[in-house]
């Protein structure tokens, strides 16, 4: 709404590419997350009671707050898309890393990205195909485009920021390695970008974080709660942006899901969710997400949301 709804996908910028990109997931303990079949709250961990998004506070000004040391140890093992930052902003300082969720080219590619991966506390493939409208507009380049719009508003604030891959990559990441690259970051912030493939009549956007799990390579004890916080900013600034209601057929209307499946949670150190920001199989729904200018709006109050989580 506060922008230009026409804006054009950010200019494409120099893809920074690890020596060893090409190996892809081969021969790792487990890859990436799709947003996977199974959508309960199964367990005691589960707390989707969620209160109602608040909107957030709006700093109105630049308090100095302690900024984590963005100690980058390139790792050779994944290739992300990084973005400097502008020279100053409320921002500066601080690293997001956006997760576009699957692959435009993931189902070409269905063996690969059909194997297990470690997600801790269990097994699951290493990433999906991604649902799609009725049209055929595929959620992988909604994914894409949703990140590259947040990526400019991120950057407009001083924000270093870094995508999980960029179309540079036939399939993948599999759902572990999109977790790696935030913990490698050191990422102040990480959001999975997703839209849903429910049934028609199911509309709306939520918010997943992350459920206390621990086993395997899992922990999430350290970043239930600051995940949370981050989440609960997203979905109260993505309403107030989109105008958008949050989900009616999951979370009780909080806009909120907790869920302990996602290796993509399961696997991050660092404050992370997913956001479903609309469902693709709805016709109401799709309309908005194949929408630029709406998608300008939920790109905003998803950076809105990230922005007031990062200031305190
Ligand atoms: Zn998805």
């Amino acid at each position: 709404m506060r922008h230009d709804e026409s804006l054009p996908a950010t200019p494409r910028r120099p893809l920074r590419l690890a020596a060893a990109a090409a190996l892809l997931c081969l021969g790792l303990a487990g890859c990436g997350d799709g947003d996977g079949p199974v959508r309960g709250q199964a367990g005691p961990t589960a707390t989707g009671a969620a209160t109602p998004a608040p909107s957030a506070p709006a700093p109105s000004s630049a308090v100095p707050t302690p900024v984590k040391s963005p100690s980058r140890t390139a790792s050779p093992s994944a290739s992300v898309s990084r973005t400097p930052a502008a020279p100053t902003g409320p921002l500066s300082g601080k690293t997001v890393v956006i997760d576009p969720g699957h692959n435009p080219t993931n189902h070409l590619h269905t063996a690969e990205i059909n194997r297990q991966v470690d997600i801790g506390t269990g097994h699951k493939a290493c990433d999906t195909t991604g649902t799609a409208t009725n049209g055929g507009y595929a959620e992988a380049e909604f994914t894409l485009d949703v990140a590259h719009r947040l990526r400019k508003l991120l950057r407009a604030e001083g924000a270093d920021v870094v995508l999980t891959y960029d179309r540079d990559r036939a399939f993948g990441p599999c759902v572990d390695e999109r977790a790696r690259i935030g913990n490698r970051e050191h990422a102040d912030a990480v959001v999975s970008i997703h839209a849903d493939g429910s049934a028609a009549g199911n509309r709306g956007f939520h918010v997943i974080l992350p459920a206390a799990v621990r086993g395997g390579g899992a922990d999430t004890s350290k970043i239930v709660e600051p995940s949370r916080d981050l989440g609960t900013r997203i979905a109260g600034l993505f309403v107030r942006s989109t105008g958008s209601s949050p989900s009616n057929y999951v979370g009780g209307k909080t806009g909120l899901d907790v869920r302990k499946d996602l290796g993509g949670l399961n696997l991050s150190t660092v404050p992370k969710v997913f956001i479903e920001c609309g469902n693709m199989r709805d016709p109401k729904d799709a309309a908005l997400l194949t929408d630029a200018g709406w998608r300008q709006k939920a790109a905003q109050g998803i950076a809105d949301g990230i922005s007031s989580y990062l200031k305190g």
